[in-house]
């Protein structure tokens, strides 16, 4: 794909949608549309933001890293993803990267309401196919948070898990390449067999659940050089209810015996935090799982020694939770790009050439 300007087509307003319902809702979501100039595609790359005083008190970027998703040109694509039945159209550059971050940044005033950021590589591709141009993005964000007086939590490098990439995240993070080592690796495993995984990450038949643990622990014998590094991986686990794949069979996690087999898999409540995800309805059936059900399933884990999670659904409203971004260029709801907002891109765009030079 050509390394040129991505322009900011429109943006999609909704508020936080979450498992745990919240009565008054002072969290902000948004969905950020981009194209590239002079396109006559209908897909194009959305990137979000999220702002969860409930929640999190910080800002959450979710930005990609390719138009499409590599993986749909190796194998069929994640069953629960959107993104992967799109047109693979190429991997983003780091300065399409690094625009929608500072883009972001600017459009929701963060220099304002200085609360951390936190940068989550979690829109639409596989960063871990991308690596080098995400990595340098990291690179470059820091920097510029530097000269603009921003403080970035984290970064979340999230991936379906491709051990060559997690490896050199490893060893990147212990060289200092990315400073104090503000990196989290997110797995996507979603199964805790290759059978069942195989129908729901297609990708794993070539990268398999026991090559993405092995890398995983490469990747924490490396983290472990650098004392300020985030020594916990979190492993995402989609909480499946009567989930039906092509092959018409069924699948259901909420269980404890799924939960053991989880736990199992890793057995290190030092390294490892699972993370049980919520559903997003794309085009498959799965019956929703109640927020008394994700607890009582988080508890069991915890009674385990681990440090478990839930991780709602942000956006589901605006299709920009996970899974539901398609980068359709004709969706509903979108506000055309802004005078103001133009200004931004022009104004973000000239940081961005500047550092890059
Ligand atoms: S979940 Fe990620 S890796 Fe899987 S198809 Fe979607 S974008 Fe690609």
């Amino acid at each position: 794909m050509k390394d040129e300007n991505l322009v900011l087509v429109g943006t999609c307003y909704g508020s936080v949608d979450n498992i745990k319902k919240n009565k008054k809702d002072k969290n902000i979501s948004k969905k950020y549309l981009w194209k590239l100039p002079k396109t006559k595609i209908p897909q194009g790359i959305e990137s979000g933001y999220f702002y969860g005083v409930d929640y999190y008190d910080r800002h959450c970027l979710t930005i990609s890293t390719q138009q499409g998703c590599f993986l749909s040109k190796l194998e069929k694509p994640c069953k629960f993803c959107i993104t992967g039945q799109k047109k693979y159209l190429g991997q983003l550059s780091t300065k399409q990267i690094l625009q929608q971050i500072l883009f972001l940044i600017y459009d929701n005033k963060i220099m304002k309401n200085k609360k951390p950021i936190e940068v989550a590589y979690m829109g639409m591709g596989e960063p871990g196919f991308n690596y080098e141009e995400v990595a340098k993005s990291i690179e470059y964000s820091e920097k510029i948070f530097k000269k603009l007086n921003l403080e970035s939590k984290r970064y979340i490098f999230a991936t379906i898990g491709i051990p060559d990439s997690i490896i050199k995240l490893g060893k990147d993070i212990s060289n200092g390449r990315f400073g104090e080592g503000k990196i989290r690796l997110h797995l996507s495993l979603h199964a805790h067999t290759d059978e069942m995984r195989n129908e729901i990450v297609p990708a794993n038949k070539i990268y398999p659940i026991k090559d993405i643990i092995k890398s995983a622990k490469r990747y924490i014998r490396e983290i472990e050089k650098i004392p300020s590094s985030d020594k916990k991986i979190s492993v995402n686990y989609m909480m499946f209810n009567n989930f039906e794949t092509d092959n018409g069979k069924k699948y259901t996690t909420i269980n404890k015996e799924s939960m053991d087999a989880l736990a199992g898999l890793f057995n290190d409540t030092k390294h490892f935090r699972p993370i049980l995800c919520e559903f997003n309805e794309s085009w498959t059936k799965n019956k929703p799982v109640s927020y008394k059900k994700a607890l009582e399933l988080k508890k069991y884990l915890e009674e385990k020694g681990y440090d478990a999670k839930i991780f709602g659904s942000f956006g589901h409203n605006i299709n920009l939770a996970c899974g539901q971004l398609s980068g359709d260029l004709n969706q509903k709801n979108l506000c055309k790009a802004t005078k103001e907002q133009k200004k931004i891109t022009l104004e973000i765009n000239k940081i961005i050439a500047k550092e890059l030079k």
